[in-house]
C-alpha cells in the first residue's frame, strides 16, 4: 500500500488536499494523471450504464438539497455511527471498527458508545436569524427518488427503467483511513433501477452480472474480487438484500459498490412526507403502482484505489528493476507516448506533428528528453500502454515503432495507421 500512495503522489494521481498547511482528513485532491484516470473511469462507466442502454437515463442533481429530504430518507434518525473515546489518550473510535474492548492505541478504558450522525452539516442563507441548517448529501441517490416523477415524465421511459447519476457525496467519517478508501469527501456512481415488485429478483441477478462484467472489463483481476452477502439481521433499514462486490486490497477486503433491494421504501417516503404523489402509471396495463427499486451503488474513489493496487507491479525487463502500472487501455491516462529517437536530424519534428494529430482523438504525451529506455520507463510507472517512436528509418519510409507497455515488444507499422492501431486498442477493443 505505501508503495501505491508513494508513486500516486511521486507521479501526481493523488495528493492530500491542502498539504501545505498540513492536510485535511479524509480530503484528497486527484492531480493530472490521477484526474484523467478518474475521469476515464466514470466515462466508460456512463458508457457503458447508461448510453449503451436503452433503459437508462442521466441525472446530474445539485449536492445540497431540503432538509426534509434526509428526514424522509431516514438519514436524520438512522444515519449514525456508534462512538467510543479513550478516557486516556482521547482518541475517538467507531465501535464497531473495534476489535477489543480497550483503546487499540494506548490500551486505555473506553466510554460507553454515543451516536453521531455522519452527515455534514451546512448553513443555507446569508444571515443568522433566517439561514436554514441543511446537509451536503451523503449519498447520490435521493435526487434520484425526488426527482422520479418529472423524469419519467419527461423522458417517457417506462417501467422497468433506470435513473444514473454520478456525483459527490460527503460523510463525516470518524477514522478517516487507508488512503482514499474511506474519505469524507468522495464521488459515487448510482443507479436507482425502477421495476415492479414481483421482478425484483430478476433485476437483482441482472445487476450482479453488469457489476462483475463491468469491473473485470476495466481490468480488475476477478482473483481480487467476491460477493458479500449481507446476513438479514444485519440488513440497513431500507434494504430487503444487500450483497457487496469486496476488493482485495492490500489491507484486506473492502466494499467497492453495493447492490440493494430498496422495495417501495424511498418513494413511499418521499410521497408521505412531501403529500406528492409518486406512483406510476403504466399507460399499457393501466396500472398504477409505487416500482420496486433496486441500487447498485458503486464509489468512484474506491473504485480508483482498487485500479491503482491492482495495476501496480514491479519486474526486471534486461536486468533492470522497473515499477509498472499494468493499467487496461480503456481507463490508462495516457494512451500514448511519442518521441523521436533523437532531437536532431528532423525526427523532433516528425514526432511533434504526429503527436498531434493522435492528441485529437487520444491523451498523449511528448517526450524527447533523456535516453530511450528512460523515457519508455518513465511511462511504464504511469501505466501508458504504447509508445511510440520515431527513428531514422521513418525518414525513409514513414515508419515507426510502437512499442507494448505489457510485453515491452516493439512491431513497426505505417505512421498513417497509428491512429487505427490505438483505436482498437484502447477504445474499442473489450476483454
Ligand atoms: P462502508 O461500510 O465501507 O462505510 P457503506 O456501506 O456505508 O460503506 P454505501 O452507503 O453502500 O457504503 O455507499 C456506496 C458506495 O459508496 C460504497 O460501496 C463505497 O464505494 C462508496 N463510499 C461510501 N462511503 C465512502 C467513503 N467514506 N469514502 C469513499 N467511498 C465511500
Amino acid at each position: 500500500m505505501e508503495k501505491v500512495v508513494s508513486l500516486c503522489k511521486r507521479r501526481g494521481f493523488i495528493f492530500q488536499s491542502s498539504e501545505i498547511y498540513g492536510g485535511v482528513n479524509g480530503c484528497w485532491d486527484f492531480g493530472p494523471l490521477g484526474v484523467e484516470l478518474k475521469r476515464n473511469l466514470k466515462n466508460d462507466w456512463w458508457y457503458v450504464n447508461v448510453l449503451q442502454r436503452d433503459d437508462m437515463v442521466g441525472l446530474d442533481a445539485s449536492i445540497i438539497m431540503h432538509p426534509q429530504v434526509w428526514v424522509a430518507s431516514g438519514h436524520v434518525e438512522q444515519f449514525h455511527d456508534m462512538l467510543v473515546d479513550c478516557k486516556s489518550c482521547k482518541h475517538r473510535f467507531r465501535q464497531d471498527h473495534l476489535d477489543g474492548s480497550r483503546c487499540p492505541d494506548c490500551g486505555g478504558e473506553l466510554t460507553e458508545p454515543k451516536a453521531f450522525n455522519s452527515m455534514l452539516r451546512t448553513r443555507l442563507g446569508v444571515s443568522d436569524d433566517t439561514a436554514t441548517d441543511t446537509y451536503l448529501r451523503p449519498e447520490t441517490c435521493q435526487s434520484i427518488f425526488v426527482d422520479f416523477k418529472d423524469i419519467y415524465a419527461t423522458s417517457r421511459m417506462k417501467i422497468p427503467f433506470g435513473i444514473a447519476q454520478i456525483g459527490k457525496s460527503f460523510r463525516n467519517e470518524v477514522n478517516p483511513r487507508n488512503f482514499i478508501f474511506r474519505s469524507r469527501e468522495f464521488e459515487q456512481m448510482e443507479i436507482e433501477f425502477f421495476c415492479k415488485e414481483p421482478e425484483e429478483a430478476k433485476w437483482f441477478e441482472h445487476w450482479l452480472e453488469c457489476i462483475w462484467t463491468w469491473y473485470t472489463d476495466v481490468g480488475l483481476n476477478p482473483k481480487k474480487i467476491r460477493w458479500f452477502e449481507h446476513p438479514k439481521e444485519a440488513l440497513a433499514h431500507y434494504s430487503k438484500r444487500t450483497t457487496d462486490l469486496e476488493y482485495e486490497f492490500p489491507f484486506g477486503w473492502g466494499e467497492l459498490q453495493g447492490l440493494a433491494n430498496r422495495g417501495t421504501f424511498d418513494l413511499t417516503q418521499h410521497a408521505q412526507h412531501s403529500g406528492k404523489d409518486l406512483s406510476f402509471f403504466d399507460p399499457d396495463s393501466k396500472e398504477r403502482f409505487v416500482p420496486s427499486v433496486i441500487e447498485p451503488s458503486a464509489g468512484v474513489d474506491r473504485t480508483c484505489l482498487a485500479i491503482l493496487c491492482d495495476a501496480y507491479e514491479e519486474d526486471v525487463i534486461d536486468e533492470e528493476p522497473r515499477v509498472v502500472m499494468r493499467f487496461h487501455p480503456r481507463i490508462a491516462p495516457i494512451k500514448a507516448g511519442v518521441f523521436p529517437l533523437v532531437k536532431k536530424d528532423g525526427l523532433a519534428d516528425i514526432a511533434r506533428d504526429l503527436e498531434r494529430k493522435l492528441r485529437r482523438k487520444f491523451a498523449t504525451f511528448y517526450d524527447q528528453g533523456g535516453a530511450i529506455g528512460r523515457r519508455y520507463r518513465r511511462m511504464d510507472e504511469i501505466g501508458t500502454p504504447f509508445c511510440i517512436t520515431v527513428d531514422y528509418e521513418t525518414k525513409e519510409n514513414s515508419t515507426v515503432t510502437i512499442r507494448e507497455r505489457d510485453t515491452t515488444k516493439q512491431e513497426r507499422l505505417p505512421m498513417d495507421e497509428v491512429g487505427a492501431y490505438l483505436e482498437k486498442r484502447c477504445t474499442s477493443e473489450r476483454n
